[in-house]
């Protein structure tokens, strides 16, 4: 979600220091997302399915035309990430979504369901609310919200990458089936943070 409005601040509190903890995993998670994409042979008919859903493109070469734009992209999304002051997080308890930011702003505004979500299985997970959130940053891609889920289907790619649900669903679906192989050592972190992981 985006607003343009600018935070007053109605609701937000800071971390405590356990969801802290719990948003640097699900951080790493958004992190180790985007690397399995930029590590990813482009040209394998697995790539291009996904390619395929998320942003809807009609057919493998329109995804190998577009590859290098999609790679730029989850690069960028993922140095802001990692660039990403812990301190621009805040939660707020009355917001039932899952998070929102403001495009200038490179600040996250974690809601509800956000901690009902896992790291980085399936739709919705914590690591891509926050490629979700991350690509609307205009020091990324500044993306709007388009389409969510099967609604994508309605629009043609060249809406699509602008779209940050379609930058979410392509890394949480790439990265479901692709975990097994790629998944980096750390990949359990999410479920049992350090104290000294920042
Ligand atoms: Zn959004």
């Amino acid at each position: 979600m985006m607003q343009n409005l600018n935070p007053q601040n109605n609701g937000q509190r800071e971390l405590s220091e356990d969801e802290k903890r719990a948003f640097r995993a699900a951080r790493r998670a958004a992190i180790q997302m985007c690397n399995c994409i930029l590590t990813a042979d482009f040209a394998s008919s697995y790539v291009l399915t996904r390619a395929i859903g998320s942003f809807g493109f009609r057919t493998e070469v329109q995804v190998r035309h577009n590859a290098q734009r999609l790679l730029d992209g989850y690069d960028i999304i993922k140095e802001r990430i990692i660039a990403m002051d812990n301190d621009t997080v805040r939660y707020d308890p009355t917001d039932i979504d899952f998070a929102f930011t403001y495009p200038q702003r490179e600040v996250i505004v974690l809601g509800k369901a956000f901690w009902e979500a896992l790291n980085d299985s399936g739709l919705d997970s914590r690591g891509g609310t926050i490629i979700h959130e991350a690509s609307h940053w205009l020091s990324t891609l500044g993306t709007d919200d388009i389409a969510y889920g099967s609604d994508q289907r309605l629009h043609s790619h060249r809406t699509l990458l602008r779209n940050a649900d379609s930058w979410e669903s392509f890394a949480e679906s790439f990265w479901d089936e692709n975990a097994a192989q790629a998944k980096p050592i750390d990949a359990q972190l999410g479920k049992r943070p350090r104290p000294e992981d920042s």
